[in-house]
């Protein structure tokens, strides 16, 4: 029985579009070979120009339509010269995560020998860890509700039990899952600064109430600031770490630069009944209309969506294609041939996708 899937699309703002359509295209090519497997792709308005000529970040027709759909496909929105009165950049992606509840965001921090990593993994070593950053409240809750006078500003950080509970659920769930497939030992690791706050001392609490439900798990806490010189010094240590959001906010770019920059980190904001996938990075202006951006981490978040839908779908066929196109990425940067400028290659966008393709075959 063949799987029709309607994916919205927003293809954003700067590089956006030039690294959406391939990644499509991409995927309509892994469906044609699937045979049981097609896409509506809904390429939805919204984002920076959307609101330099409309006045409207997020339609509200885009809300509707991205809620009915099996998935959301992003590639970024932003433009700093256009901003709202109060002077903050127009964020839609953000606002994606509050308007469908998309708590858990996973960051995939992935590599081996060989990928254009900045640090000397020693002989053997691969690093292989998820970072889930809470992604709706947090220090993000106070967007648009920071107080600001002449003297002072003050922005409030929220954490709730409810939301605690299920993003740790998934952190726990997520380290099964890994276990079960020989990826990681089984271990969930909160990042917090429970020694200086009360917010992350009930977050703990809370944490170690949700680890008893899953015994042939470990469970253990570091404070954010270990975390970030042990993601230098022994990234390949960790398994499943669960963060707060402006905490994840960091650290995510942090495993980013880590494996090699922005255009190879994936990632994808869950909630219940949703879920957006985009890469780690932004609009790029300043390399934006050249052909020059890297389409991998865009079309390993497409990869991401592959798998998060074979699980919901019940439908193997979408996990072998998301499987099958994270081998090939992980081919073209292993042989480091044809790479864009920001890992240190000449090759243009198109060029890596055509690469890909290559090794889909
Ligand atoms: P950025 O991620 O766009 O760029 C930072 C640096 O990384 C730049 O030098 C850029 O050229 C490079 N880079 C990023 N993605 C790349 C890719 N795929 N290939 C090659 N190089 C890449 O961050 P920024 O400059 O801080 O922000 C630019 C705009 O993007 C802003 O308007 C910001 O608000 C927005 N933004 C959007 C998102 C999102 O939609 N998820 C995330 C971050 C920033």
């Amino acid at each position: 029985m063949t799987t029709a899937l309607n994916i919205a699309v927003f293809d954003g703002d700067g590089i956006g579009p030039e690294i959406t359509a391939p990644t499509l295209a991409l995927l309509d090519r892994l469906a044609r070979n699937a045979g049981d497997v097609t896409f509506q792709f809904d390429t939805l308005p919204g984002g920076a120009a959307h609101y330099a000529k409309t006045g409207e970040a997020l339609p509200e027709g885009s809300i509707a339509a991205a809620g009915q759909a099996d998935a959301i496909l992003l590639s970024a929105m932003g433009d700093p010269s256009i901003r709202y009165a109060d002077g903050t950049e127009i964020r839609p992606q953000i606002d994606l995560r509050m308007i469908f509840g998309l708590y858990a965001g996973l960051r995939p921090v992935a590599f081996a020998a060989g990928h254009p990593t900045p640090l000397a993994l020693p002989e053997g070593r691969a690093v292989d860890f998820v970072l889930i950053r809470e992604s709706t409240e947090g220090l993000f809750w106070s967007m648009d509700r920071g107080v600001v006078s002449e003297d002072e500003a003050r922005e409030t950080l929220v954490i709730t039990r409810a939301t605690c509970e299920k993003l740790f659920a998934q952190a726990f769930q997520l380290a099964e899952k890994r276990k079960s497939e020989g990826r990681g030992p089984g271990r969930v690791t909160l990042v917090d600064k429970a020694n200086v706050f009360r917010a992350f001392a009930f977050m703990r609490r809370i944490f170690e109430e949700v680890a008893t439900h899953h015994p042939d798990i470990q469970a253990d806490a570091i404070y954010v600031d270990a975390m970030a010189l042990r993601m230098v010094k022994d990234p390949w240590s960790f398994d499943v770490l669960v963060t707060e959001n402006m905490f994840g906010d960091i650290l995510s770019d942090l495993g980013a630069g880590l494996m090699g920059g922005l255009g190879v980190a994936p990632s994808a904001d869950i909630g219940d009944d949703h879920a957006v996938f985009q890469p780690c990075h932004g609009t790029a202006p300043d390399i934006a209309g050249r052909g020059l951006a890297n389409p991998i981490a865009m079309i390993l978040s497409a990869a991401m969506m592959l798998e998060w839908l074979a699980a919901r779908k019940t439908q193997p066929t979408l996990g072998a294609m998301g499987a099958r196109l994270r081998r090939a990425v992980d081919q073209v940067i292993a042989t480091g041939d044809v790479l864009t400028p920001d890992l240190g290659g000449t090759a243009g966008t198109l060029d890596v996708v055509r690469a890909i393709e290559a090794a889909l075959d």
